[in-house]
């Protein structure tokens, strides 16, 4: 044992001379670590895109690998030179299997306005940095109307050497786009969902990361101090702090003077404000990952676990990843998540996508294709899950077809049917009143109308039952009071 941690601290050593005179990144696995040796790295402002059971995968310098070697620990590196093995990555790009650019990204959102107008639209919700626009892609019926609809957003790139999380958001926009005429699914989540992809965004850094320091990660701050960029995940302005987070400019997870100190993220908190979002999926790359507030610290309390848990788990069976708490892996103060849930109460989940940063580009099918279903089970339960949360849902919910308000009652229903916790089981049924008020009253309407289809529907639904008596108690009290023009036969129907 102790000959071959020799050996590795030798080969490290040989390595460390020949990579250590340029500022080579190279991705490493150090191992023998405890828990806590972990958590303290990642205090520490470390790059860990991966941990497991006693190791960290990180991004490290040959200076800090050597450091980490003479601390007598097991260092084994994964890929030597970062930009090198992405610079054959990029080689692996042909017509068919390309990652996208910032500019041919620009081109097909562009190609899809054309093509879809009567379901999307396109918006540059602000500026980066250097001045590049953040597009926002709008996928909905009638989508120059704010409806209210329940509201879905799939974002990638915050990190900019993260590539796959661009090509996920992109493959569900095509995919919701080019079926829409044809597939029912499909055209039901657009008819009743405010989809909005917003896949870039920090484009600066994707831009960078793909024509100069290939493994960048952050945006393209100038910190006046000779470093440059700001970890976008790590300025969002609830629990902003130091945790898992640098106060160095020349750190990867350098969080910047201030929450929201940076113009991408400043535009994603006004976007999000402005849109009501109930749920959306931030992509990263990698470790094949499902995770979910809070990150900021162990153990927060979540009000909301159990449907970010089933939310997790459910998404979890179409590409395979492991559903985790966000900070399980390790805390990290200032991400995007803990802000859009614990200040907006958005569902908000991180996918770490793929085993590493970049895949060559024949992966690029593959997991688009674990991962795009995962997308449209999460558009899908912002109409259901996504209405279990205050705030801003009242308008919704006065809004639901019946189709809707039932799959949101069978929801809610399953999932706290046996709810131990009282202040939960509170909550959801407070939300379950009004999507049955909902329904009773599109019921009732559907009486008075003379027909019978919304009622035998509901009767369809066995949790509806709430919404049933809803609906009795109020046809019963018109028909009382002569007060509807509800026709005899419905009534008995009714009473059966
Ligand atoms: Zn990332």
């Amino acid at each position: 044992m102790r000959r071959k941690v020799f050996s590795i601290v030798c080969g490290i050593s040989l390595f460390f001379a020949s990579a250590a005179m340029a500022n080579t990144k190279s991705l490493v696995r150090v191992s023998n670590l405890k828990p806590s040796q972990i958590s303290q790295l990642a205090a520490e402002g470390y790059d860990i895109p991966s941990v497991g059971r006693g190791y960290a995968e990180m991004v490290l310098e040959g200076p800090e690998i050597s450091a980490f070697v003479k601390k007598g620990h097991t260092v084994k590196v994964l890929v030597r030179d970062l930009d090198e093995y992405v610079k054959n990555v990029k080689k692996t790009q042909n017509k068919n299997n390309a990652y996208y650019t910032y500019d041919t990204m620009v081109k097909r959102l562009n190609e899809w306005k054309e093509k879809f107008a009567g379901i999307c639209r396109l918006e540059s919700i602000g500026k980066s940095h250097e001045g590049r626009d953040i597009w926002a892609l709008k996928i909905s019926d009638n989508p120059e109307i704010n409806e209210p609809e329940p509201a879905a957003l799939l974002m990638g790139a915050h990190h900019a050497r993260e590539w796959p999380s661009v090509e996920v958001p992109m493959a569900t926009a095509k995919q919701l786009l080019e079926e829409y005429e044809g597939n029912e699914e499909i055209k039901r989540l657009v008819d009743n969902r405010e989809i909005w992809i917003v896949p870039m965004v920090n484009p600066d850094g994707v831009t960078y990361s793909m024509e100069k320091s290939r493994m960048w990660r952050k945006n393209r701050r100038n910190n006046g101090n000779g470093t440059y960029g700001v970890d976008l995940n790590r300025n969002y302005g609830y629990q902003w702090g130091n945790v898992g987070a640098s106060n160095s400019g020349s750190s990867d997870t350098y969080h910047g003077t201030g929450p929201f100190s940076e113009p991408e993220s400043s535009t994603m908190r006004d976007f999000c404000i402005r849109e009501k979002f109930q749920a959306s999926i931030s992509f990263h790359t990698y470790s094949e990952l499902i995770l979910y507030p809070f990150g900021y610290g162990y153990n927060i309390p979540n009000p909301d676990s159990k449907i970010f848990v089933k939310m997790a788990s459910e998404m979890a069976k179409f590409n395979g990843y492991d559903p985790k708490n966000s900070a399980e892996l390790y805390p990290a103060m200032g991400d995007s998540d803990d802000y859009f849930y614990g200040e907006l109460k958005m569902l908000s989940f991180t996918f770490e996508l793929c085993t590493t940063f970049i895949p060559n580009a024949s992966q690029i099918a593959t997991f688009n294709g674990l991962n795009v279903p995962a997308c449209l089970y999460l558009i899908d339960k912002a109409g259901t899950y996504g209405l279990v949360n205050p705030d801003g849902r009242e308008e919704i919910v006065n809004a639901l077809d019946l189709p809707g308000s039932l799959r949101a009652i069978a929801d809610i229903v399953n999932l706290f049917g046996n709810e131990n916790n009282i202040g939960m089981r509170n909550e959801a049924l407070k939300q379950l009143e009004k999507v049955s008020q909902r329904a009773a009253s599109l019921v009732v309407e559907d009486m008075k109308n003379g027909n019978s289809a919304a009622l035998e529907a509901v009767k369809n639904v066995p949790q509806a039952s709430l919404a049933m008596s809803f609906a009795r108690n109020r046809v019963l009290f018109e028909d009382a009071h002569r007060s509807g023009s509800i026709r005899p036969e419905l009534v008995q129907m009714l009473k059966k």
